[in-house]
């Protein structure tokens, strides 16, 4: 039985201020929840004040990135150990806007999803297809060739570790979410890979969220499919009544 898991990505939002009421409001709202795995991802300059705001609510902290060398001459970049430093459970590896803005490759994810597992960092693999492979009916292919290779070297005790999240680029903060059926298609292709890749039982207990414009609106209907574990929340996860009610919603 997979325990759903909501996490939310706060990318480069908030300020100093605004992150702290955020999360000391999601740690008041969500206190009592047990039944969700709650995270959330600010900005780095933030782990620390978000992570004592947050206090013994129970929600866990994540980073947006890591970079994959233990420490040294590598000018910007944040390691592991630091991560761990502030208390970090997860960290998003290949975030859609990583790959696409920052210009991120499969085999950079790879190294530093690996470099977290090695730490003690739970990655959060984010995969999914562009609006131009989509129509060109390229999906099934795009995800899994990003699976695979993000994935390559990884064994399958650290699956347990890993949790995947399908984020359709075309989705990605523009409103349009996929629907639940276009959703639940990709996760159990995903799924399906999984047991390929390892065996059944990896595929079983990996955890497979959803990302891409999902709401308060929407999430009853994304976490009824059988294969949508979570969600990666981004714009909604930036409001503490928004982020609550999807929380709610599947507690
Ligand atoms: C995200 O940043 O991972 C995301 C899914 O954003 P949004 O919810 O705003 O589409």
């Amino acid at each position: 039985m997979r325990k759903p898991f909501i996490a939310g990505n706060w990318k480069m939002n908030t300020d100093s201020q605004s992150s702290t009421a955020l999360a000391s409001g999601l740690a008041e709202n969500l206190k009592s929840v047990t039944t969700v795995d709650v995270a959330v991802c600010p900005p780095f300059v933030y782990l620390q004040s978000v992570a004592k705001a947050l206090g013994d609510s129970g929600i866990a902290i994540g980073a947006q990135d890591v970079y994959f060398e233990g420490n040294g001459a590598f000018t910007g970049e944040i390691s592991c150990e630091m991560l761990k430093d502030v208390c970090c459970t997860y960290v998003l590896c290949g975030h859609s806007e990583r790959r696409h803005v920052i210009g991120e490759c499969d085999e950079l994810i790879n190294t530093k999803l690996k470099a977290a597992l090695a730490a003690g960092i739970k990655p959060i693999l984010c995969v999914g297809e562009l609006l131009e492979e989509r129509e060109a009916e390229k999906t099934d292919e795009v995800v899994t060739d990003q699976t695979k290779k993000c994935l390559a070297g990884v064994s399958a005790e650290e699956m347990a570790n890993v949790t995947i999240a399908y984020e359709p680029v075309w989705a990605i903060g523009t409103g349009k979410t996929a629907t639940a059926g276009q959703a639940q298609e990709v996760h159990a292709m995903i799924r399906k890979l999984l047991a390929e890749i390892y065996d059944a039982t990896v595929a079983e207990n990996t955890r497979i969220q959803y990302g891409g414009s999902a709401k308060p609106g929407n999430t009853a209907e994304l976490m009824a499919n059988p294969d949508v574990d979570g969600l990666l929340v981004g714009g909604a996860g930036l409001k503490v009544d928004d982020f609550s009610a999807m929380i709610n919603t599947v507690a």
